[in-house]
């Protein structure tokens, strides 16, 4: 073993020694309600494809007939000759759906946050973040160059403070719509009123709340009726509830116009293949027209909730489709969740960095193809392995 080696293996002995060494499971289905992993068929609380349309018969037809009729590649990037007429299509459909001026697509909801906040800010602005915002945002915050600030989480008197602080020239105030390890939603009425009585531009990032919360399924704005003069940038992700893969912001015509010239992680790389902006457009209709799917999410969700209260656990606040049960210890959690795997049950145990320190958890999500046995049975199952 050379010397790296020795380094990378002794860095990985750590990770086990703290139980938090990570492997990957191999699925041999679809994703879907059940799925077969590792040679086992499961029920499947893992997955973030919440409105069960990752493999929707329509979306799979829309993204064949598209790949016969325009290929796989795009070839390119947008600003070079990969934008193609379907992907300005989505776009405008998007826009539309979102009350928006504009939308720019981006490759995925990782990269769409490093290039928004990295663009949008700079050395000399001030960026203020919710401390349990997703990776992609605390790491877009941090590559934008300004002074970084962490709030506790949906703490508004805390922001506050650090907000009255602060002289910096341009100030951006960026959260999770729901937060994904816990469920929660953001105080969205607040923070409105916070930015603009400080000035300070408000994105959202509602990866896991577009298509999901809200009647028509506008998400945690919609929630909380909430428009593009309220909050000035929205970001979302299509490998979620919109079952495809990618990602987009939307707002006002300068800023999409802005972030087009100078998102570097817009520019710099291959568009998305244009059978996925077709496939997506499948699913965008889907998501208008079928409000059965969130209608059926919220009874499996208010079924969980009640189980699980009545097992006596530390279930955290929710109002999406994802539910945190806190078990603490990352030993615990992992073999709690192994032994749920083998009654045939499969929830993520979520470990540090995913989470804080002493905060491991189930994290159990629903999707609108489970149906009311499904998560019985895991009331069931939970009832024997916690106990
Ligand atoms: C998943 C996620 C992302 C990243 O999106 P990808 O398209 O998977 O790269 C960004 N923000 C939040 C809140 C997410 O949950």
């Amino acid at each position: 073993m050379s010397e790296y080696d020795h380094h990378f293996a002794e860095q990985v002995d750590e990770i086990k020694r703290q139980g938090l060494y990570r492997s990957r499971r191999l699925l041999e289905s679809p994703q879907g309600a059940c799925v077969e992993i590792d040679g086992q068929k499961l029920v499947n609380f893992s997955s973030n494809d919440y409105l069960g349309l990752a493999n929707h018969p329509d979306i799979v037809t829309a993204f064949k007939q598209a790949v016969d009729e325009y290929g796989v590649g795009s070839g390119s990037a947008h600003l070079i000759c990969g934008h193609h007429r379907v992907h300005q299509q989505l776009e405008e459909e998007l826009a539309d759906f979102v009350g928006r001026d504009r939308v720019l697509l981006f490759s995925n909801g990782y990269m769409a946050n490093l290039g928004i906040i990295s663009t949008l800010v700079s050395t000399g602005d001030a960026v203020y973040e919710d401390r349990l915002n997703h990776a992609s945002l605390l790491d877009g915050g941090r590559m934008a160059g300004a002074r970084f600030q962490r709030y506790r989480h949906g703490d508004i008197e805390h922001l506050k403070t650090i907000l009255n602080r602060n002289l910096s020239r341009k100030k951006m105030i960026v959260t999770d719509g729901v937060f994904s390890m816990d469920g929660d939603l953001a105080p969205m009425a607040d923070l409105v009123r916070i930015a603009r009585s400080n000035k300070a531009l408000l994105m959202i990032d509602d990866a896991h709340g577009l298509g999901i919360v809200g009647k028509k399924g506008g998400g945690v704005l919609e929630e909380f009726q909430l428009s593009q003069h309220d909050v000035p940038v929205l970001m979302a992700t299509l490998g979620k509830g919109f079952g495809t893969y990618g990602a987009f912001v939307a707002g006002s015509e300068s800023l999409i116009d802005f972030l087009l010239q100078k998102a570097r992680t817009y520019t710099f790389t291959t568009a998305l293949p244009p059978a996925l902006a077709e496939a997506t457009r499948a699913s965008l209709k889907l998501i208008i027209q079928e409000d059965w799917r969130r209608e059926k999410l919220q009874l499996l969700s208010i079924q969980l909730k009640t189980g699980i209260r009545q097992l006596g656990l530390d279930l955290l606040e929710s109002e999406s489709a994802i539910h945190a049960v806190i078990i603490g210890d990352n030993y615990r959690t992992s073999e709690i969740s192994n032994q749920l795997l083998n009654m045939g049950i499969f929830v993520s145990a979520i470990r540090p960095p995913s989470v804080p320190k002493g905060k491991a958890r189930l994290r159990i999500t629903l999707s609108a193809k489970h149906e009311a046995q499904d998560v019985d049975r895991l009331l069931s199952a939970l009832e024997k392995v916690v106990n």
